[in-house]
């Protein structure tokens, strides 16, 4: 996406990617507001392949559910595809993108950034956009960067369940976080979980199966790797002088979800109005980290104490008992995850659900309150 908008205002970009292909292997499910894929432009929306209105949240203990409709309808887009033409729109625009080049190092040199691949090639650059993933922290000296890392895992089979996106906590299941049903079809669903622990993505995924598979149904694939939840790193002390982190590199992820698209399309969306203001490019890079690390890091003080299946499980059992979707119907914005409790602890019965957690598990409510008090602050 950053090395598609560099290009299209006319820099000289040139994309060091260590795989043979892009966007290969799979490993994220692909679920994004339609809001997002609308930011991304035509790879995100012509490789979307479902949308979901509503989001039905369950907790599996209690039974109790939620139905939520988003502001902007939730979407399925096929990511390998997406990866693959965004890179061809970047190409396009003039980018040059350079497979099966591992970067080994990135340093600051005498007012240029200087990078080696494993191969050996070497070059100085003005700016150097750090897209690495997880591993590309290890590339940027001096900077301390700690995320949340949480195991994910996907497994697609060729099962019916609706057409409705599935949100399922188990508290039940020791360490777990959540799992989800993304239906795709009238006959493949994506089953996946979340979770600090291996075993407890293990365990939700059995469970979801157990449920889903029947008769002559199959496993079609599995894929997955590790969900970051942030908070998002501040930048590292040389972004003024043109290394600028992206992505889960910079621990852009969103709170509930670790979600990365939005952040980084949110990103480039800043990028691109601070170069068309005129604003140079170190300064238009650094500018749209920061904004994004202020949206990203208010969310954070909210979401702290959520991420288990535990607290999760609490809330969504106050949120159902006090008739919530109803007045969250159409006033959620997936991609900014406090909306969701601003909204709801600004009327009457989300105030009764903000009561029955304070008095299920008060270190919970009060850890909220905190943030929500934070953010103001
Ligand atoms: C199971 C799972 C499900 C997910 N589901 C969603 C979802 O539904 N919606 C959503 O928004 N997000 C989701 N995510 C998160 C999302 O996939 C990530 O936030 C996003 O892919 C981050 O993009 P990135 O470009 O920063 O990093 P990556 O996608 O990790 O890409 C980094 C690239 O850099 C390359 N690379 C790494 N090191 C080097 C090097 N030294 N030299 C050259 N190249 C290098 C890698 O090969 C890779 O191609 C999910 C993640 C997982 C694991």
């Amino acid at each position: 996406m950053v090395a598609r908008e560099l290009a299209r205002a006319g820099y000289r970009v040139e994309v060091y990617e260590e795989d043979e292909a892009i966007g290969r292997p799979a490993h994220c499910t692909g679920i994004i507001s339609h809001a997002t894929a609308r930011i991304i432009g035509r790879p995100a929306l012509s490789n979307t392949d479902m949308k979901y209105e509503n989001l039905l949240i369950l907790n599996n203990s209690s039974g109790n559910q939620l139905r939520i409709t988003p502001t902007s309808p939730v979407v399925h887009v096929n990511r390998p595809r997406l990866e693959e033409d965004l890179a061809r729109e970047a190409i396009r625009e003039g980018a040059e993108i350079m497979l099966g080049e591992r970067i080994s190092l990135v340093k600051p040199l005498q007012g240029t950034v200087e990078i080696a691949s494993e191969k050996g090639v070497r070059r100085a650059y003005s700016s150097v956009i750090v897209a690495a993933g997880l591993r590309g922290r290890n590339l940027i000296g001096g900077w301390n960067c700690y995320t949340r890392n949480y195991y994910g895992l996907n497994v697609e089979c060729n099962c019916s369940a609706g057409t409705s996106l599935k949100v399922i906590v188990f508290p039940d299941i020791e360490g777990s976080y959540y799992s989800w049903v993304a239906p795709l079809g009238p006959n493949r669903i994506i089953i996946g979980a979340e979770a600090p622990r291996s075993n407890a993505v293990i365990a939700s995924i059995e469970r979801l199966l157990a449920l889903s598979l029947e008769g002559n149904s199959k496993i079609i694939a599995r894929y997955g790797g590790l969900v970051l939840h942030g908070p998002p790193c501040r930048p590292p002390s040389h972004a003024s002088r043109g290394i600028i982190p992206v992505g889960d590199t910079a621990g852009f992820n969103k709170p509930l979800t670790g979600g990365g698209l939005w952040p980084t399309a949110f990103y480039v969306r800043e990028l691109s109005n601070n170069l068309a203001r005129g604003i140079t490019l170190n300064r238009a890079l650094l500018l749209a980290y920061n904004a994004v690390w202020r949206r990203l890091h208010k969310q954070y003080l909210l979401f702290n104490r959520l991420l288990n299946s535990k607290s999760l499980s609490v809330i969504i059992d106050a949120a159902a008992s006090a008739g919530i979707d109803r007045i969250l119907e159409g006033r959620i914005d997936y991609d900014m995850h406090d909306s969701m409790l601003k909204t709801l602890l600004a009327t009457p019965r989300g105030l009764i659900a903000g009561v029955r957690v304070l008095v299920k598990t008060p270190r919970l409510a009060l850890a909220i309150l905190g943030g929500l008090v934070r953010q103001f602050w």
